[in-house]
């Protein structure tokens, strides 16, 4: 064992970072009020601001990122319904087969690290009113996609995939835990990702740095069965105007600086990607995430992941041969040139 490091550079995710103390200051200033009497005036100030960044009449506030899908699912489908979604979705990898258990669907997936044509998205799409074929009724994009390694879904073929999804018949939901670093990445507005959606969804625990809370935007129909769901799921809360303070200090505080994570994990893959037993595909580096992979000379997933813990760099196996490491606001561009040195040191055989 290696002496343990004086700071530990926790790479794992970007959920592990804690509210600042100026976060902190601004939950515990927040007026707030019993929100199942629609009396919190701070989560309702935010569904209002989240609304209107999203271009969508209304808004409303989940706990998680995780129920905000699930309750997505309940609105747009009916038990038995196939949906479509890219392959290694948040919706169908990481949530312990919610869809299957809340909205009783099952999963199509399909296209390549994140992103589907509308030509793809048409070839798995089932009719509805078939003697035999589950009918299709909504499609998922995960906007940025984690697995695929931060991937922006481009604005003109989301657009697109939803313009087939809608001349079928099928509703559309945009898991945008990330969206507001896919925003970021390719000079889009919030607004503009949006757009071609029924439904979407953002995080604030993820990058904006509060200690939870995530929204669902649509119309104000399908948002009032939002709230149903949310309650049937056990997730209507009540004084959570400190969460909303937090979210709106995200907004005004660190979705300013998103680009800073963006060029940290693009120095670290590019460290990366300089020592041949790491395999990064720097194309597919454009957020915040980076996925890479070790060959044959260097140590699989877990063996890397535990001599990167003993150096005091933490990052998580994805696969067998794969890493993921991403960057957040308490790592800066020098821990991450740390980082890049302990991860390739770690390589070596
Ligand atoms: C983190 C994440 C979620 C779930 O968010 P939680 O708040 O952790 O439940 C959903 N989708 C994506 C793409 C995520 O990265």
């Amino acid at each position: 064992m290696a002496a343990s490091p004086a700071r530990v550079i926790d790479l794992r995710s970007d959920t592990v970072t804690r509210p600042s103390p100026a976060m902190r200051a601004a939950m515990a200033a927040a007026p707030v009020g019993d929100d199942q009497f629609g009396e919190d005036p701070s989560v309702n100030a935010l569904q209002g601001r989240v609304a209107a960044i999203l271009g969508k009449p209304a808004a409303l506030w989940l706990p998680t990122g995780t129920m905000a899908n699930q309750v997505a699912l309940r609105v747009l489908t009916r038990p038995g319904d196939d949906v479509v979604v890219a392959r290694e979705s948040h919706i169908v990898w990481y949530e312990t087969g919610a869809g299957a258990a809340n909205a009783g669907v099952q999963f199509t997936e399909i296209g390549q690290h994140g992103v589907y044509t509308p030509e793809e998205f048409l070839a798995a799409c089932w009719p509805a009113g078939h003697p035999l074929n589950p009918p299709t009724t909504a499609l998922v994009i995960e906007n940025t996609h984690n697995r695929a390694g931060g991937v922006v879904f481009p604005a003109d073929q989301a657009a697109r995939v939803c313009e087939a999804a809608r001349a079928r018949g099928v509703a559309t939901y945009c898991d945008g835990a990330r969206l507001w670093n896919a925003a970021v990445a390719s000079a889009a507005t919030p607004e503009d990702l949006a757009a071609p959606f029924d439904l979407v969804s953002v995080a604030f625990s993820k990058g904006l740095g509060a200690p939870g809370g995530s929204l669902l935007a649509g119309p104000a129909d399908l948002i009032d069965r939002a709230r149903r769901y949310r309650r049937m799921q056990g997730g209507a809360m009540r004084q959570i105007g400190i969460f909303a303070a937090a979210a709106q200090f995200g907004l005004d505080h660190n979705l300013p600086r998103l680009a800073s994570d963006h060029a940290h994990a693009r120095e670290l893959a590019e460290r990366l990607a300089a020592d041949p037993r790491l395999r990064v595909d720097l194309a597919r580096v454009q957020s915040n995430i980076v996925v890479f992979d070790t060959d044959d000379r260097a140590p699989d997933a877990p063996t890397l992941v535990a001599r990167c813990r003993d150096a005091g760099v933490l990052v998580v196996p994805f696969g067998p041969r794969t890493i993921r490491a991403v960057t957040h606001l308490e790592v800066t561009a020098e821990d991450c040139r740390q980082a890049a040195a302990v991860l390739v040191a770690a390589a070596a055989p």
